[in-house]
């Protein structure tokens, strides 16, 4: 099996349609609890960036965005929990009502640091938008403010989500074949 190719995604979970009008969604409801509130919007690269910009596109409020990039998974598919920030924000969190925009929270533990460390920087407030939910893999507690999907116990692509740095640029979110994982 060749990494990367659509043979080695064996379903979709969720198509292109199905993140569009949930992405818009979420994007008028934060539209609405943050109007009158300059949120600083924190995008944790890479796997949040199509999200993101998507989500963006459906925010009709005043709002700034940044980047930050802490380790995960790496080439392989759990997690280590070991998080270290390879890129910090340009813009300070302090005071400003910050949401965090994530690709997906599986065990929690990578979230649990990024809240930990920009709570430290005394933003006015502070909420999670992630688009994948596999809540059943928790294990510490995140409250999560928006939610996209829950999604079951699967390893999952596209959409910005990679596995190796592949499978980002498909427009929907699909399971890969563990064929291509454990080869
Ligand atoms: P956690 O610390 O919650 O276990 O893992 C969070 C990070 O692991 C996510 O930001 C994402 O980078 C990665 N991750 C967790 N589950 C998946 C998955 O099913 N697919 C992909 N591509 N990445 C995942």
């Amino acid at each position: 099996m060749e990494i990367g190719t659509p043979e080695t995604v064996k379903e979709v979970l969720i198509n292109a349609d199905q993140l569009r009008s949930r992405v818009a969604e979420l994007g008028a409801q934060i539209t609405a609890d943050y109007d009158g509130k300059n949120p600083l919007f924190v995008c944790i690269l890479k796997g949040a960036v199509m999200f993101l910009t998507d989500l963006l596109k459906n925010v009709n409020i005043p709002s700034q965005v940044d980047f930050m990039q802490v380790s995960s998974y790496g080439g392989a598919t759990e997690s280590s929990g070991i998080v270290k920030i390879i890129k910090d924000l340009d813009i300070s969190a302090e005071g400003r009502h910050v949401v965090i925009v994530e690709d997906i929270v599986d065990t929690g533990i990578t979230m649990k640091h990024l809240i930990e460390l920009l709570s430290a920087r005394r933003p006015a407030s502070l909420n999670i938008c992630a688009l994948l939910d596999k809540k059943e893999r928790r294990l510490v507690e995140i409250p999560l403010t928006y939610v996209g999907f829950e999604i079951p116990n699967a390893f999952v692509v596209g959409y910005g989500l990679d596995y190796a740095e592949y499978y980002r640029n498909l427009p929907f979110i699909g399971v890969l074949d563990p064929q291509v994982y454990r080869s």
